[in-house]
């Protein structure tokens, strides 16, 4: 970014320690305060929402969950009792220790939350003190200097005003760092007390990626940094855009690019990245990481969010994954040898309904209006899939009777990680909408090489002639019964093996957001009778690396 100082040094608002009388009408106001903030929070997090996206925009719930502290308003009310003092006073020392807490973490992230107390605190101050927030209007693009900038100040930035950011605190993981990101603005923070004798309306020149700042640039340099500044816009806007255009062949397959989430937080980048749906949603993270499983309830509301945010586009939810490497705090699974051979995905989830009921009534539930299926992970037999697809047709019939609607038509599939999946795909074909293949689990088991050891490395690829030779039976096995067959390993991101994916079949592929642009491209580059050849070589090389050279050759 090129272009004019605005220094925005906002005037912390002074705290005077008051003696009071009437401490319940101090508590009071505190609460008025409190509430009064919760609202703002609310109203920021929406605006957010639609500027950055769920995802960064997320911090205002976590600012939200802040007030909700039953810890910190308790300690602000044993100051004002206790001391007998102005809420303002008892609220500024809660906030100020609590704050001190964090900044005296080891773990980076961690102190950076500081940050966001004290501005979820100047929150309650200025409702408790009638405070206004100086305006971040600029009448011209400029360049934002702060010592340090709270995430609400940066959610209210206007990109097209605001052409970068430096400031004299703040790490790389605060959070106005990742919602400027988010945004798309230039940004180094950290650069110290020196930004203070930097003149308004001086012109100053930033570059956000190497982390430099020029305080006189003179013409030559300039002109440099104008023109890799257009370079770089002209560059985001490229690869932005043309990712959100399907994926077609020269010759005009279409291929559906899908994105993996781990909540509904993530849909949003998704989209930002061109995803057309979701393909995998691992809802196990739903799961893990508390003390008790999420409620119908909550559940449900996690899967209207992802499928909100997705509009007509469709995610694939796929039902819990966890047992065996894992372990869910709240259920005791026992000791195993051999935990990926053990007791997790669907064998943890057909004896443990208490846990799989829940789910399926929440998917059935969030389906209504919503473009939802169903994915069960690791069958490895078709009795499992008799028996999922059962549990499914009852809890059908029981949210009918409870007359709560649900997509009746809502589309059942599996995914092929397990190789005696592969052996009887027709079979599982039969009775699935769908298949989508696991190559992460699949070459694992195929290869019988542990894919976390990394003495078997070598053959714990994914590109072992071996594993392809499965790919393409699943795919044969699945056209031969009219279902689609997709893919949600990591492979499908993979834009090395993109064209052999389409030569062997697969019909939509599934991955980490950020892999999608690449992938769209590579299918852009192919016409489906190459991809075809190329795949039918792969089939017959002798090894892993005789296939990645084959595909190298090829890019
Ligand atoms: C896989 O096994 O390829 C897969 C997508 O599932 P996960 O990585 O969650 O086991
Ligand atoms: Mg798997």
């Amino acid at each position: 970014a090129i272009g004019p100082v605005v220094q925005y040094r906002p005037q912390l608002p002074e705290v005077k320690v008051k003696k009071v009388k009437d401490t319940g009408a101090e508590w009071a106001r505190l609460v008025t305060a409190v509430q009064s903030a919760r609202l703002e929070i609310q109203l920021l997090h929406k605006q957010a929402v639609v500027q950055v996206g769920a995802g960064e925009a997320a911090i205002f719930e976590a600012h939200l969950l802040f007030l909700d502290d039953p810890d910190v308003l308790e300690a602000a009310k044993t100051h004002i009792e206790s001391e007998r003092i102005n809420a303002e006073a008892a609220w500024q020392q809660t906030i100020l220790a609590t704050a001190n807490r964090y900044r005296a973490l080891e773990d980076a992230y961690m102190r950076a939350r500081a940050a966001d107390v004290e501005d979820v605190g100047q929150r309650v101050l200025g409702q408790l003190m009638d405070l206004e927030r100086p305006s971040l209007n600029f009448r011209r693009p400029s360049i934002l200097i702060a010592a340090d900038l709270t995430p609400s100040d940066t959610a209210r930035l206007d990109p097209k005003k605001v052409l970068g950011i430096c400031t004299e605190l703040g790490g790389a993981t605060s959070h106005s760092a990742i919602l400027a990101r988010a945004l798309g603005i230039p940004a180094i923070v950290g650069l110290g007390k020196q930004l203070e004798t930097l003149a308004e309306g001086q012109t100053i020149a930033i570059n956000g990626q190497q982390g430099r700042l020029w305080i006189s640039p003179d013409d030559a340099q300039l002109t440099n940094l104008a023109e890799q500044r257009i370079a770089w816009l002209t560059e985001q806007r490229r690869v932005k855009t043309v990712a959100q255009q399907r994926a077609i062949t020269k010759d005009k397959k279409y291929i559906e690019i899908a994105a993996n989430i781990g909540g509904p937080n993530d849909a949003a980048i998704a989209l930002e990245y061109g995803a057309e749906g979701v393909g995998l949603f691992r809802t196990e993270f739903l799961f893990m990481g508390r003390a008790e499983a999420p409620t119908e309830d909550e559940q449900v509301a996690a899967y209207v969010q992802a499928a909100k945010a997705l509009g007509d586009k469709p995610v694939i939810i796929r039902t819990l994954d966890v047992g065996g490497d894992k372990p869910l705090p709240y259920i005791d699974q026992g000791k195993e040898e051999n935990p990926f051979l053990g007791w997790r995905g669907i064998r943890f989830c057909l004896d443990e309904t208490a846990v799989f009921k829940p789910q399926l009534r929440a998917i059935l539930r969030a389906s209504h209006q919503h473009k939802i299926k169903i994915m069960f992970p690791m069958v490895g037999a078709l009795s499992e899939l008799l028996a999922a697809k059962a549990l499914v047709a009852e809890v059908k019939a029981e949210l009918k009777k409870e007359k709560v609607a649900f997509d009746p038509n809502i589309q059942v599939g599996i995914m092929i990680e397990v190789p005696s999946a592969v052996a009887i795909a027709d079979q599982l074909a039969k009775e699935a909408d769908f298949f989508s293949i696991g190559t992460n689990d699949l070459t694992q088991y195929v290869m019988a090489a542990d894919r976390g050891n990394a003495r078997v490395a070598g053959l714990a690829q994914a590109f072992q002639p071996a594993v392809l030779r499965m790919i393409k039976l699943t795919v044969d096995a699945g056209h031969a019964a009219n279902i689609w067959v997709g893919m949600c390993g990591e492979l499908a991101g993979n834009p090395l093996a993109t064209a052999m994916l389409v030569g062997l079949g697969l019909d939509e592929l599934s991955m980490s957001a950020p892999a999608i642009p690449a992938v769209k491209a590579a299918v852009r580059e192919i016409t489906g009778y190459d991809a075809q050849r190329l795949a039918e070589q792969a089939l017959q090389m002798a090894s892993a690396e005789a296939v990645i050279n084959l595909l190298q050759a090829h890019q």
